[in-house]
Formats: C-alpha cells, sequence, structure tokens
C-alpha cells in the first residue's frame, strides 16, 4: 500500500466504501430471507437478532442497525437504492424504522417513503433533529445500566404526562401503607400484582425474586376440565408440569444448543392432536413464539400464504 500514489490511495478507498455499501445491503437481503425463512429458529437461536449476534458474531448494535435497515427496504423498496448509493445512511435507516415503530404505537403511520426522502443525505444528528421535529413523542430515550456490583440498576424512561398523573394518583392511594412512594417502590409494587395477577390467570410460576405474597399462593385455581370440542385446552395442573419441565423457557433445542427465550412462551404439542399426539406431559413443550411459528411452518411446508397461526396456548 505504501507503494500506492496518494490519489490512488484516495480513489480505491472510495472504490471500497462503495463495495462495502454494497455488501451491507446484500447482507440486508440475505437477513430478510432468512428471516423470512424463520431459518434462525431452525438453527435454534430466539431472534434474528440472536443469530445475527451469536451465530454471525455481529455486534449488538451492528445487528440492530441491519436488521431495521432491513425492515424499512421490506417496506420501502426504494430505500434499497438509498442505501447503495450513499444517500441513506444504515443508522439514518435503522433510526427511521425505530421511529415508525414508535409513531406506529402511539396510532399513527408516517408515510415512509416520506421519512426516507426527509433523511437523505443528513448526518445522524441531522437525522434525529427532523425526526424529533416531526414527532417529539416518537423519539423517546430509554436507558437501563446496572450501577453497582449488587446489580442496582438506573432506569431512564420517558413518559407521558397521563402516565404520570396516574402513578401520583396510586401514589395517593398507597400513602397510608408507604407514604410518599419513590418511583422505583411504584414500580415494584405494580410489576409484583401483574405478575401475580398473571400467575394467578395462567396457573404458572414466572418465579419472580421475592415477593410480600409468595407466588405460589396466588395459584390456587382448581384444574379445569378439558370442554368437549377444544381440544387444545389444557388443564391448569398439566400447564404447571409443562412449565416446571421447562423451567419456564423455550425448549427448543438443536445441536445441543437450547433456545432458552422468556419470549411469548406456548405449549406445543410435540406430536400434534390431528395427527393423534396426545395431551400426556411427554408430549408437550414450551417453546417461545418464533419457535412455535417456525415449527408451524415446517409442518406447513414453508406455505407462508398458506400459514394459519397454530393452535398452541399462551402462557
Ligand atoms: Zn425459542
Amino acid at each position: 500500500m505504501k507503494e500506492l500514489t496518494s490519489s490512488e490511495l484516495i480513489l480505491r478507498t472510495k472504490t471500497l466504501v462503495t463495495q462495502e455499501r454494497r455488501i451491507t445491503l446484500a447482507l440486508i437481503e440475505h437477513l430478510a430471507e432468512i428471516s423470512r425463512r424463520m431459518l434462525y429458529a431452525e438453527l435454534g437461536y430466539s431472534s434474528l437478532w440472536d443469530f445475527a449476534t451469536r451465530e454471525l458474531g455481529l455486534s449488538e448494535g451492528a445487528a440492530q442497525r441491519r436488521i431495521q435497515a432491513m425492515r424499512l427496504v421490506r417496506d420501502v423498496p426504494e430505500a434499497a437504492a438509498a442505501l447503495e448509493s450513499g444517500s441513506l445512511s444504515l443508522s439514518n435507516a435503522a433510526k427511521v424504522q425505530s421511529f415508525r415503530q414508535a409513531e406506529k404505537k402511539m396510532g399513527r403511520k408516517p408515510d415512509p417513503r416520506e421519512l426516507v426522502t426527509q433523511v437523505a443525505n443528513l448526518s445522524q444528528r441531522e437525522c434525529e433533529k427532523t425526526l424529533f421535529e416531526i414527532s417529539p413523542e416518537a423519539l423517546p430515550r430509554e436507558s437501563d445500566r446496572i450501577l453497582s456490583a449488587t446489580e442496582v440498576h438506573e432506569l431512564k424512561i420517558v413518559i407521558s404526562s397521563k402516565l404520570h398523573e396516574k402513578l401520583q394518583l396510586l401514589k395517593g392511594f398507597l400513602a397510608h401503607s408507604n407514604p410518599d412512594a419513590s418511583y422505583g417502590e411504584l414500580l415494584e409494587y405494580l410489576a409484583t400484582e401483574a405478575l401475580l395477577r398473571l400467575e394467578k390467570q395462567k396457573g404458572i410460576q414466572t418465579r419472580m425474586p421475592s415477593t410480600p405474597a409468595t407466588a405460589a399462593a396466588a395459584v390456587k385455581n382448581p384444574p379445569k376440565i378439558i370442554p368437549p370440542g377444544r381440544r387444545g385446552y389444557l388443564p391448569v395442573t398439566l400447564r404447571k408440569q409443562v412449565w416446571a419441565k421447562s423451567d419456564g423457557r423455550c425448549e427448543f433445542t438443536v445441536d445441543g444448543r437450547r433456545c432458552s427465550s422468556r419470549y411469548r412462551l406456548e405449549v406445543d404439542h410435540i406430536k400434534s392432536l390431528a395427527i393423534s399426539g396426545s395431551n400426556e406431559v411427554t408430549n408437550l413443550r414450551v417453546l417461545c413464539w418464533h419457535h412455535n411459528q417456525q415449527q408451524a411452518l415446517e409442518k406447513l411446508g414453508r406455505r407462508r400464504d398458506s400459514f394459519k397461526k397454530p393452535a398452541a396456548e399462551s402462557l
């Protein structure tokens, strides 16, 4: 390289940048196909991001940007050309996609094509500013960092004034037992209440850290009888057994690698009831949403068009 003239060096570097953008776009297209086939799930990963970080060795941020850009390209095919030409950077594409997701949560649907045009050729900071001007609430910054060795977290969140009002109201109600509760204490109360209610509803134990009322005390639902005609319905005792067996984590295992995700867990019939599988514990397992979908997809021979949500019980 030392033999190159300065202009040759610059020219070669520019060519490499162009090639890098092309390769990034090709990588995004490959990720899209892996996602479509749910190959990551077949290989035992709990999500495309999990696959990208652990199998491909991408850093967490790099994986997140590529996956977000992939989703944007899926919805706005023109974004691919913008990424290739360099008018849309990978990080800005990811920002636009995150912005759209935040807007969607608030019931709004900004035109993605327009957004791509608006952030063309902008720096990261300019892009953030532009999106902030369109919708300040859509760029809430959340952070969660461990503060000490005893795992005290600092949680920074942005909330609406309505939620703030609700928290103040709750604070007032709780004041007789806990005068002037901190936000941390309010969250502790809300999380415990919600988890206890979920445990009761679903007949499971979430293994939450010790709380005032034990999880077991809340689970007093008598086992339900399977109503005729509802083949997928599982009695609470059976669900508890399956849950205990799985340790509350996805049981999908391939090449000795277990998924172990806790994301949207469902009880799955290993041999489906339609082909005379039973409701025995040995025929039941816990799968995360991705693996439940992937398994159903596999059974259907990847005919995505005719794909229907499998008859599983959510946990
Ligand atoms: Zn899984």
